[in-house]
């Protein structure tokens, strides 16, 4: 089966896999849904499906013609993908990327003779989606568009109107905790990598990059130590402001957040915790204060994640958190 190297998605990938048997010809398609849920993955495989010359039966490509090995290799003219340059896309790549196509001959008929691919669709300048808008009405060869976009509600809606919605889903935890664990991930790193990510690719990427496991251990850290007395893991933030990327921070007040809803849940007898090998020290811990207040910190916790796109300073949020946190 084609789109076979992309992981769950079943909706997403029986739309394609119909697309392909009934042409992609000058159609194009908007991939939409939460970073790491194998988007980029499923435009490889259908740039595959439509490039090869010699499908196999069920639309698989043959992995043996010109076209397959140059997808191989990463080297078929044919693939294009644009990129954000710094923080848009900009109307010069959206016209480079028509002139790369336009002069193609387009015998009727013929397969196409292209597939581009646009990831991060919604960062695209007005100009820039302006110029692709009328690239996508007037097709002058048959190629395939692949928009992938996260927040698809950002697009200019007459562009929603001219591609055909490919939803990508977030994977259950449950489900990408057994991917993981099968990828050989430790369990105590697979159970809350599996929680922050939405699909396979974002939640194996978190698990295996080497801060996650250091980021985990100190925020957990701070969260402890500030339950007994908030003064030295106040002093300990401090450290770690100007050494952590914006993701790490990210990544760290989400795992705070899961850690007091653990201990909520401890408390009133939820479910398992996410970080379980420390069950009795977290029962411990959880019977210090009433539920309720393990809950509101984990909301404030959410509520600063969100605040840290807004250019708040990390370690002043982090700090008025341990401070709730030690009530
Ligand atoms: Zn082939």
């Amino acid at each position: 089966m084609a789109f076979s190297s992309v992981a769950g998605q079943p909706l997403a990938k029986r739309l394609l896999e119909n697309a392909v048997r009934r042409g992609t010809k000058g159609r194009a398609y908007l991939f939409a849904g939460p970073r790491g849920t194998g988007k980029m993955t499923a435009a490889r495989e259908l740039a595959k499906a439509v490039l090869c010359l010699a499908p196999e039966p069920g639309d698989r490509p043959c992995g043996q013609c010109a076209d397959c090995r140059k997808m191989e290799r990463g080297q078929h003219p044919g693939f294009v993908v644009v990129e954000p340059d710094g923080e848009a896309i900009k109307i010069d790549q959206i016209r480079s990327l028509q002139a790369r196509f336009h002069y193609r001959p387009a015998s009727a008929g013929a397969e196409p003779v292209g597939v581009y691919v646009i990831r991060q669709a919604e960062r695209m300048t007005a100009q820039a989606a302006n110029s692709l808008l009328k690239f996508l009405e007037e097709p002058a060869t048959p190629v395939v568009a692949v928009l992938i976009a996260e927040n698809a509600s950002a697009l200019l809606p007459t562009i929603r109107s001219r591609v055909q919605r490919v939803p990508f889903v977030p994977a259950p935890p449950s489900e990408l905790e057994r991917l993981l664990l099968e990828r050989g991930v430790a369990e105590e790193l697979a159970r809350p990598a599996a929680r922050l990510a939405a699909g396979i690719d974002a939640a194996f990427e978190l698990a295996s990059s080497a801060w996650f496991g250091e980021t985990l251990k100190t925020v957990l850290g701070w969260a402890e130590r500030a339950v007994a007395g908030v003064a030295e893991a106040l002093v300990d933030v401090f450290k770690y402001c100007s050494k952590w990327t914006e993701d790490q921070w990210e990544v760290a007040f989400e795992l705070f957040a899961l850690w007091c809803l653990d201990l909520a849940c401890v408390a009133v007898g939820g479910r398992t915790p996410v970080f379980c090998e420390k069950r009795e020290r977290m029962a411990a811990l959880a019977s210090r204060r009433e539920p309720a207040h393990w809950a509101t910190c984990a909301e404030e916790a959410v509520r600063a994640r969100r605040r840290l796109r807004q250019h708040v300073q990390p370690q002043a949020e982090m700090e008025r958190l341990l401070i709730l946190l030690h009530g």
